[in-house]
């Protein structure tokens, strides 16, 4: 049994019970995880971090998971849609304050007109910026052939969290049916990867009835998915959803931060070369929760870009940060940010998954 740091061999693949004991280790085995973790980020990518401007334009969706402020049935929130010329100016501040990419991010729809629209939006992001935004899309499951149409128009990397490896956890968390199956999600996130879009995925922390062996688990398989970019932040009630109502997490919301932080690190030694973002649900809990993200490991940054008067409407979960602020300020205080943690900024450039390069590389050599 594992029970001191010193005990791992990080040259040698981790195994399902070295992981759990990193995610849960504490005092000075999680410092000198965390400390290894930073250095290793550093060594294989140098000391930028990236930006991806977040444009989280609308609070439509169809679905209804149990956790979610926006989930379809939440009758209390007012739903938006942002009209094409405000996404193009939040595009447009993105590329012209060299934010390298944007992030396209909604509720869930999967209507034709929605198809279209985005398609049409991607197209538009590229003319404006003469192809030099990377765009980034998280708009949940769709047919291979809308990821195909968009990944022909311009997108190239595509967030898709797995939410939890465990299926059984996956349907406490989801209505059983249909639009909400864990086969689909999974069938979406391969399809994302045949397509050859840099594919990210990640999980919740710290939901209720999780267990740290079922983090491991997730670790495993964000390994063995060969994964090229992860978001996993802490899970945080939202007092309007079924969730919160129903079923207490058994960690505090400290435990659930050190979870996160020490994912973060273990993670990054498990795959040193990809793209891990420091999740803006870290900072609802501690004000420098990100930052302390970056020290771990992680070397992208989202900063919400969305227009200020729609922000608090996509509560996603309770105390989101930066609901009130204007685009200008968080660029600001992020740089500041980021200085602090003895890091730079990646401005002007797309900072891609180097993991992803080097799969394409090797699969070229194999044929
Ligand atoms: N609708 C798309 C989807 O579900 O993939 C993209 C937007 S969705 C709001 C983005 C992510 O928010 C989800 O993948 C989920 O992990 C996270 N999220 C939703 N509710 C949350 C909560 N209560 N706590 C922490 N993260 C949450
Ligand atoms: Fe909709 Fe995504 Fe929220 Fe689920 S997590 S309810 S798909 S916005």
């Amino acid at each position: 049994m594992t029970t001191n740091i010193n005990q791992i061999d990080f040259k040698k693949s981790l195994s399902g019970e070295e992981i759990a004991f990193l995610i849960g280790c504490s005092g000075a085995n999680s410092k000198a995880l965390r400390e290894m973790a930073g250095q290793k980020a550093i060594e294989l990518r140098g000391s930028k971090v990236w930006f991806r401007g977040l444009i989280e334009f609308s609070n439509v969706c169809i679905k209804d998971c149990f956790y979610c402020g926006i989930r379809k049935s939440n009758t209390k929130v007012p739903r938006y849609n942002l009209d094409d010329e405000a996404i193009i100016q939040a595009a447009r501040y993105a590329f012209e304050n060299r934010y390298g990419s944007v992030v396209l991010q909604s509720g869930e729809r999967i209507d034709n007109k929605f198809i279209d629209r985005i398609d049409q939006l991607i197209k538009k992001i590229k003319e404006i910026s003469d192809n030099k935004i990377g765009i980034t899309l998280s708009l949940g499951e769709q047919t291979k052939e809308t990821y195909q149409k968009w990944f022909n128009s311009g997108a190239h990397r595509y967030l898709l969290r797995i939410e939890t490896t465990s299926k059984e956890l996956y349907q406490k968390l989801h209505p059983v049916n249909k639009l909400h199956s864990f086969e689909r999600r999974l069938e979406a996130l391969k399809a994302l990867k045949e397509i050859g879009y840099q594919t990210g995925s990640g999980v919740m922390v710290g939901l209720p009835s999780q267990t740290i062996s079922d983090l491991a688990n997730d670790l495993l398989f964000l390994k063995e998915f060969d994964i090229d970019m992860v978001g996993m932040g802490p899970y945080i009630e939202h007092e309007d959803t079924p969730l919160a109502k129903s079923s207490q997490s058994a960690y505090t919301q400290e435990e659930r931060l050190h979870m996160t932080l020490n994912m973060i690190a273990t993670l990054r030694l498990m795959m040193p070369d990809i793209n891990i973002a420091a999740s803006t649900a870290l900072q609802a809990i501690d004000p420098m929760g990100r930052e302390k993200a970056i020290k771990c490991g992680a070397n992208i940054i989202m900063p919400n870009i969305t227009p200020a008067t729609e922000r608090k409407n996509y509560q996603l979960y309770n105390n989101k940060p930066c609901i009130d602020e204007s685009a200008d300020d968080c660029l600001s205080c992020l740089q500041m940010r980021i200085a602090f943690t003895g890091r730079e900024t990646g401005l002007g450039e797309w900072g891609d998954s180097l993991h992803f390069f080097k799969k394409q590389k090797n699969e070229q050599l194999k044929r």
